[in-house]
């Protein structure tokens, strides 16, 4: 176990959390590094999973008994805690989904049903994951619609006067990540949407690589609408949030017709229920927003700081000892980056990489990352990516260098 570690953080007793992390995977302890895909659970939250279904298994608004209303406290206290946790100004402004892909979906159909018409623009950028290019290209099918992205410099960093210029009176919407998942690039969001708002145009953040990191306040950032998904902030899989304005769900169309999002119900018409559950059709992932509410208390007990500050040293260190590495390329080199690091060795195929790691019991990602108009524009096949979570350890960098090496011996 690692002694490395800064102070007031314990390392040792965090990973003790996370069973998945205590095993070996091809006779070799398991080094996980695939935190950007998803992350592991703590304990907690696969105790309270268990809980759940064990013993208070039941659907949430509506039933009087018991059993059902302490079902629907816990599915609503973890609304209250994702409020506090990017301090949004109301508990209603927190739509539960599954993901941020659904979460994009969502606003791709509503507010595009309300706000888009043939020769309007929504802006996206050049290293957006595809839940944020897919959506808009088929609202843009739907609409006759143009999708315009910012393109990138070199270093992963975002054009930003391309960006400025490329705002206009067609421009609708931007849609923009906060981080990018395939380079670590954390992009100038505070500007970006300072820079939306001047002429007017509402801004959705895609902050799936933001939570499990750092602290966001969506008031202080003031985005219309931001998305995430639980699964990647040590939560269960199966779910996320929209947070939105309250002004602008007010105003938007249901997406999902059904149970739950209606006050009245008749042949010839409905009305639809108040926020949240206007966007909240049929019965939700309950068990898994009880969950994600484990999964934010366990992140509230380390706290942002101390997550973000060993994050940053995991990020350094890896950076640093993957620098000795002969022939090493690093794809994503913004000044400003997340714990993820991108790489290319030599001529070497990611995916023989990846398999020659995993043999050796280290789990890295390969590929696109879901990224391919951004590997196209680097002319690139894909990369692998070793992302950091704060229960990693330096010791496992070491090993993942060491494994590039007898990689590098047997492909190089
Ligand atoms: N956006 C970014 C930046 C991501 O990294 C991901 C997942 O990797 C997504 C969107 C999609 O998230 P999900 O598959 O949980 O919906």
């Amino acid at each position: 176990m690692s002694t490395q570690t800064l102070p007031g953080f314990d390392l040792a007793k965090v990973r003790a959390d996370f069973p998945t992390l205590h095993q070996e995977v091809n006779g070799k302890p398991l080094v996980y590094f695939d935190n950007a895909a998803t992350s592991q659970k703590p304990q907690l939250v696969i105790d309270r999973l268990d809980q759940y279904y064990a013993r208070e298994n039941s659907n949430v608004h509506r039933g009087v008994h018991t059993l059902s209303q302490q079902a629907t406290d816990a599915y609503e206290h973890t609304r209250s805690l994702v409020q506090q946790m990017i301090n949004a100004q109301h508990q209603h402004e927190i739509i539960y989904t599954k993901g941020t892909t659904e979460g994009i979906n969502l606003i791709a159909f509503s507010f595009g049903q309300k706000y888009i018409k043939e020769g309007d623009e929504i802006i996206i950028s050049t290293m957006e994951h595809h839940s944020n290019i897919v959506p808009w290209q088929l609202l843009c099918e739907r609409t006759g619609a143009k999708l315009k992205v910012v393109p990138i410099f070199e270093s992963g960093e975002l054009d930003f006067e391309a960006y400025k210029n490329m705002l206009s009176e067609k421009t609708k919407l931007v849609s923009m990540v906060y981080i990018s998942n395939s380079l670590g690039t954390i992009n100038p969001m505070p500007e970006i949407i300072k820079l939306a708002h001047e002429r007017d145009i509402p801004v959705l953040v895609d902050a799936a690589q933001v939570v499990p990191h750092m602290a966001v306040d969506v008031q202080e950032l003031d985005a219309d609408f931001m998305v995430f998904s639980g699964h990647k902030m040590f939560g269960p899989t199966g779910t996320g949030i929209l947070y939105g304005k309250e002004k602008w769900l007010n105003d938007l169309p249901p997406w999902m017709g059904g149970g739950d999002m209606i006050k009245v119900v008749r042949f010839d018409h409905t009305t639809y229920s108040d926020l949240p559950h206007k966007f909240e059709a049929g019965t939700p992932n309950i068990a898994g927003a009880i969950g994600l509410g484990a999964g934010i208390e366990y992140i509230n007990s380390i706290g942002y700081d101390a997550i973000s500050a060993w994050e940053h040293e995991l990020l350094a260190y890896g950076t640093e000892q993957l620098g000795t590495i002969p022939d090493i390329r690093f794809v994503g080199t913004a000044k400003e980056k997340a714990s993820v690091i991108s790489f290319l060795i030599g001529d070497i195929h990611p995916y023989d990489a990846g398999t020659i790691l995993d043999q050796l019991g280290i789990a890295i990602r390969t590929g696109h990352h879901c990224t391919q108009p951004l590997m196209h524009h680097l002319q690139i096949p894909g990369t692998m990516r070793a992302s950091f979570a704060f229960y990693n350890t330096k010791e496992e960098i070491d090993r993942l260098v060491e494994g590039i090496h007898r990689v590098k011996k047997m492909f190089g």
